[in-house]
């Protein structure tokens, strides 16, 4: 599913040339659940980018499904990134829209029908336990909930892959577990 050959990334700032990971090759199959664990610096963040191309590989290349992200154009780098879930640390709802819209609003703009997509939100609010929070705002949310509703707008889109960037790292101690059963039972 996802293949990583020889990549490097440089990034070059203020300060010179830093260059964050290289030599990395590796292959993730199919139905794989893969782990990346380093010291903080490590680069894992910007690995994990590089498989979406939100950070440009300097060197080598990355296939997703066989098929290498480099080479396309930019509307099927956006297509590609639509089959391509993302997960962050900070959850990166919109703060103007509901927990229900934040899943809806991805899948409107793929032209998605609004009942079409609030029957399939709703669908997935329920399955994390989150189906009496459909009207609450992010700021109404818990940390746990604000993450568990960012996975589930990831999942509406029906990705062939599911990047998570240390999604707990910012969760107090208590709301980690929550997060956490809903990452295994998506596995
Ligand atoms: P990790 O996620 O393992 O903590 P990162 O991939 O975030 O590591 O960072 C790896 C290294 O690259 C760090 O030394 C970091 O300071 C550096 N780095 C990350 N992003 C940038 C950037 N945009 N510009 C310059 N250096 C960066
Ligand atoms: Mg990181």
């Amino acid at each position: 599913m996802i293949e990583i050959r020889n990549l490097a990334k440089t990034y070059h700032g203020a300060e010179g040339d830093f260059t964050a990971v290289k030599n990395i090759n590796l292959t993730i199959n199919d139905g794989d659940i893969f782990g990346i664990i380093g010291l903080s610096g490590a680069g894992k963040s910007t690995l994990v980018r590089c498989i979406n191309l939100l950070e440009v590989p300097t060197e080598g290349d990355v296939l997703v499904d066989g098929r290498s992200m480099l080479s396309l154009s930019r509307r099927e780098l956006l297509a590609a990134r639509q089959k391509i879930g993302m997960i962050f640390q900070g959850f990166n709802l919109l703060s103007q829209r509901t927990a229900l819209d934040n899943i809806t609003y991805p899948l409107e703009i793929a032209g998605v029908k609004r009942a079409q997509a609030v029957k399939r939100a709703r669908e997935l609010l329920d399955m994390v336990g989150l189906a009496e929070k459909e009207k609450s705002y992010p700021s109404q949310l818990s940390g746990g909930q604000k993450q568990r509703v960012a996975i589930v707008r990831a999942l509406a889109m029906e990705p062939e892959v599911m990047l998570f960037d240390e999604p707990t790292s910012a969760l107090d101690p208590e709301m980690i577990g929550e997060v956490l059963d809903v990452m295994k039972a998506l596995a």
